[in-house]
């Protein structure tokens, strides 16, 4: 997580972000280096680790990419066979360092350190509350508000103040904490992030995502499920549960975009699949003649194959993407994005000159993208141009933990398809429908949050939260 606290506008959640947690391993802090190399896509504005070594905690933060952070040298001061490590994700701005996590701390039951992915909806109602009895709070993160909890719990043991501060809190987490004994990690009863369990010889891990397994040659033990509370130490892994179990509303949009194509999250398949599955649903719902189907790099990449096999028409590359420039969400302004999506992206005439293109995204937002594609294709020559978009329209924002703009920002919330298409001047754009969408994921329809295609919340706010999430306006 990330986000800024008071600035909690729904322009202002930028919480997309990555864990990891390791246990017994010498190498700990090594292993969640390259957890968190693997994890880079989930948050690219800064990282950190925080080690153990039995005696005490050992912290190296920086601003950037994991690869720039950790130096050899950053490395060999993290010693110690724990390390909980975390990917931010970047923000519009008032970043700063003492917003990096993991947070640390010292207090009366020792040391403690916390990584949390998600986004805490009533994190600015507890920080009021904690302030009012003197807590001080050093950064503006809601995540802070996880640790204040537990240091004012009247909870006998850490592990039950861990508890009933997660039990107050209310919104998306996938945090992990190292205590001196060991490390704890849980997921919110609605699952909205993910989070993996893995093994690695005999050290126990946590990452938001399979990948991260996969780069240490870790085995993939399981999803940590919505709901449970893990606790790795000298006793191997102990499994509880004790929060108030609800209907699961795991993100499908870490299936649309978000997570790693490579990577089993939700206890699923991989990633992969999925969105290959979306397009191929695609196809179904919303043939159009064509010569190619092309993918928007790299997101769209499996839909735009998925789209080719269930349409027939051969896949091409007329996009070319350079891979060393930032998502565009990370451009703060619309004119740099406008800008960026050009500095990103590419076409290649001599596969478009005269053909009539599908070209398929993950998905739409604001339209800049989908608009400025259209056009550079054209440019290069395609005789149609055929927008398909592997998710349905995104018409509220995300409170649990994606990036998403304002919702008056969101093109989908106010425009028609017919008025996007327009805008963004292609020849005819399709979404996959909703019913297509559930079909094509795994597992029961009702498994998952779908709240920024459906404006169906799974956790109710209160006025206050409303009005603070610029979901209902004050009567002046
Ligand atoms: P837009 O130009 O606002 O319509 O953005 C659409 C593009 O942004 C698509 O190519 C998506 O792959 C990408 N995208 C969607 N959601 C996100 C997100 N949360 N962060 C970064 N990029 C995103």
């Amino acid at each position: 997580m990330a986000n800024e606290l008071p600035l909690i506008s729904p322009d202002k959640f930028h919480d997309e972000c990555a864990v990891f947690g390791i246990y017994g391993h010498k190498e700990a802090a090594n292993l969640a280096y390259l957890g968190l190399y693997a994890l880079q896509h989930r948050g690219q504005e800064a990282s950190g680790i925080v080690s153990n070594d039995g005696e005490q905690f050992y912290v190296e933060k920086g601003q950037g990419l994991v690869a720039d952070i950790f130096s050899q040298q950053a490395l060999a001061r993290l010693p110690g066979t724990m390390a909980i490590g975390h990917n931010r994700y970047s923000t519009a701005g008032g970043a700063g360092l003492k917003n990096v996590q993991p947070l640390s701390v010292n207090f009366a039951f020792g040391n403690l350190a916390v990584a949390h992915n998600g986004n805490l909806i009533n994190a600015t109602m507890l920080r009021s509350e904690l302030e009012a009895y003197g807590a001080i709070f050093q950064s503006t993160s809601d995540t802070e508000v996880i640790i204040h909890l537990i240091a004012h719990s009247r909870a006998d043991t850490l592990l039950d103040r861990v508890i009933d501060s997660l039990t107050q809190v209310r919104g998306a987490f996938s945090v992990v904490l190292m205590t001196d004994q060991g490390i704890v990690a849980a997921r919110d009863p609605h699952g909205f992030r993910p989070l993996c369990l893995g093994r690695f010889r005999d050290a126990w891990i946590v990452a938001s995502e399979s990948c991260a397994f996969d780069l240490l040659d870790a085995e993939y033990v399981r999803e940590i499920e919505p709901g449970e509370l893990v606790v790795l130490d000298h006793q191997g892994v102990t499994s509880y549960k004790p929060f108030a179990q609800t209907k699961p509303a795991m993100c499908v949009f870490e299936y649309v975009y978000f997570a790693r194509p490579d990577s089993r999250i939700f206890g699923g398949k991989a990633v992969y699949s999925i969105r290959k599955a979306f397009g191929r649903q695609l196809a179904q719902e919303s043939r159009v003649d064509a010569d190619i189907v092309i993918p928007v790099p790299d997101s769209g990449v499996p839909a735009a194959l998925g789209y080719s096999e269930g349409s027939g028409f051969p896949f091409e590359t007329g996009l070319i993407r350079n891979h060393y420039v930032g998502r565009t969400f990370i451009e703060p302004e619309q004119s740099i994005r406008h800008f960026g999506v050009k500095v990103k992206l590419n076409a290649v005439p001599e596969v478009l000159e005269g053909k009539r293109v599908v070209v398929v995204d993950d998905s739409l937002v604001r339209g800049t993208t989908s608009r400025k594609i259209v056009k550079m294709l054209r440019h290069a020559g395609a005789k149609e141009v055929h927008m398909r978009i592997s998710s349905p329209p995104i018409v509220s924002p995300c409170f649990y933990g994606i990036d998403t703009p304002t919702k008056k920002e969101l093109i989908a919330s106010s425009h028609t398809t017919e008025e996007i298409r327009k805008y963004i001047t292609a020849d005819s754009l399709a979404y996959l429908s909703l019913d297509g969408m559930v079909k094509a994921a795994p597992g029961t329809p009702g498994q998952y949050c779908d709240a920024c295609f459906t404006e169906q919340y799974p956790i109710s706010f209160t006025r206050a939260e409303e009005l603070q999430l610029g979901l209902f306006e004050a009567p002046r």
